[in-house]
């Protein structure tokens, strides 16, 4: 497995809301423009760890529309003039009741997320500078996206796979056989062995790594 610390992109990750999502920070070593993805709330930490890094951000980026992953988005965007994108327009639904979801979980101050740019199947999203082809991968929700740079070896996955499980499936708009099928057609085939991510929750793996030992996939 490529290790993340050979990539030529420095990768801060700031675990937010009671949920320790993971929001990550993201620039080129050689540079101080930075990408936000997933800004789920905490939106002090995150600000905190942008400048300490001296980072400047020039966009958001969301992986799926859950709030614990996008609820400090609204908010970022406004405060730091930058545009939000993706995830997948499936997942609007989600993104129009962040706050009211966010109320539910015991969350005061998350805002509904509109982002400038939907994203989809096939399409690029700069991130860190380096340009990332947009995986659609259904399932944990309709709209969530993943995001690969086929030359860095790096990957940004969401929720849609961890290091040992898969996303959740059991909401009501959640699709189990949806979820493996994208994975293992998608994510986890043999050319892609090699290719390193992080995710929504806990540590980051591979793609080699999760097809040989998930027990979700194997
Ligand atoms: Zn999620
Ligand atoms: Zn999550």
């Amino acid at each position: 497995m490529k290790s993340l610390e050979t990539l030529p992109i420095n990768i801060v990750t700031i675990p937010v809301t009671p949920l320790r999502q993971n929001c990550s920070v993201l620039w080129r070593k050689a540079g101080h423009t930075g990408t936000l993805v997933d800004p789920g709330g905490d939106v002090d930490l995150i600000m905190r760890a942008v400048s300490n890094n001296n980072i400047t951000i020039e966009k958001i980026v969301l992986t799926h529309g859950h709030f614990d992953h996008v609820a400090g988005a609204d908010e970022l965007s406004k405060m730091l003039e930058v545009s939000i994108e993706g995830p997948h327009v499936d997942d609007k639904f989600l993104l129009d009741s962040v706050a009211e979801t966010a109320r539910n979980y015991g969350i005061d101050g998350a805002r509904d997320v509109a982002p400038d740019k939907w994203l989809g199947e096939g399409q690029t999203c700069s991130i860190a500078e380096c340009d990332f082809e947009v995986l659609h991968c259904p399932g944990h929700s309709p709209g969530s996206v993943v995001y690969l740079n086929r030359t860095l070896r790096f990957a940004i996955v969401g929720d849609v796979i961890f290091k040992g499980a898969v996303g959740r499936s059991d909401f009501p708009y959640g699709d189990h056989k949806a979820l493996i099928s994208n994975i293992k057609n998608k994510l986890l085939i043999a050319d892609n062995d090699d290719i390193a991510f992080i995710c929504g929750h806990g540590s980051s793996s591979s793609f080699g790594h999760e097809r040989s030992t998930n027990p979700f996939i194997v």
